[in-house]
């Protein structure tokens, strides 16, 4: 599943710009307007990153920071803390805020995918990678294309997510249920039998040349893996 960003911005043109800019980049996004809705959020949905401006109403963004890291589901959740150019970098950097990366206001789209990339790279290696391998298949999930061999595999965005969920827990079995939560999130009513349509989709699309080895496993009565190689 695409990694989930949480934003933490009151100015309403900015939160919007970031959510196009971050999504349009492959992760799911979530914004919250204030510190508060912010705390919300991360209690319903536990993010893998959170960006959070420095100043906020309600909360201040190092507050945000300190009750994070203060609840052990987002104890160790990667933050980056918005700042506007002046003395606000300068206190962050001298400060102990449990932030882990700042960036400071403006910014280009670039500059921030980058720092987004480092330090999900740093704390969570699975999920950051620009390129995943697993046997002769490819993810590639800036450009949102994979590849079997030499050959492009053509496959629709749930197949996709499907399959780059799979691929980070390769040989582990997961039931119809798990990957229902995993893919098509929790909050979405869909029957259980849909994954096996997808799942079915995603085996006819992997086998290219139409004379190469399944890499999924069926195991009866208990859910799907990828064969771990
Ligand atoms: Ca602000």
């Amino acid at each position: 599943m695409d990694p989930h960003i949480l934003v933490v911005e009151d100015e309403d043109a900015l939160s919007t710009l970031l959510q196009y800019n971050l999504e349009k980049e492959g992760y799911q996004v979530s914004v919250a307007g204030d510190g508060e809705e912010a705390l919300m959020l991360a209690d319903e949905a536990t993010p893998d990153l959170v960006l959070v401006d420095w100043m906020l109403p309600k909360l201040s963004g190092i507050e945000v920071c300190r009750r994070l890291r203060n609840r052990p589901e987002t104890r160790n959740v990667p933050i980056i803390m918005l700042t506007a150019r002046g003395e606000e970098a300068d206190r962050i950097r001298g400060l102990d805020t449990g932030a882990d990366d700042y960036v400071v206001k403006p910014f280009s789209m670039t500059e921030l995918f980058a720092r987004i990339r480092a330090v999900m790279r740093r704390i969570r290696p699975g999920l950051a990678d620009d390129k995943v391998t697993h046997g002769d298949i490819v993810i590639d999930r800036v450009a949102h294309r994979v590849r079997r061999g030499d050959q492009e595999v053509h496959l629709g965005p749930t197949e996709f997510r499907l399959l780059d969920y799979l691929i980070q827990h390769p040989g582990r079995v997961f039931s119809r249920e798990q990957l229902l939560d995993a893919v098509w999130g929790s909050d979405v009513y869909v029957e259980v039998r849909t994954v096996d349509v997808h799942i079915g989709r995603l085996r006819k699309a992997l086998n290219v040349t139409g004379s190469q080895t399944d890499p999924i496993r069926t195991v009866r009565s208990a859910g799907y893996s990828l064969d771990a190689k």
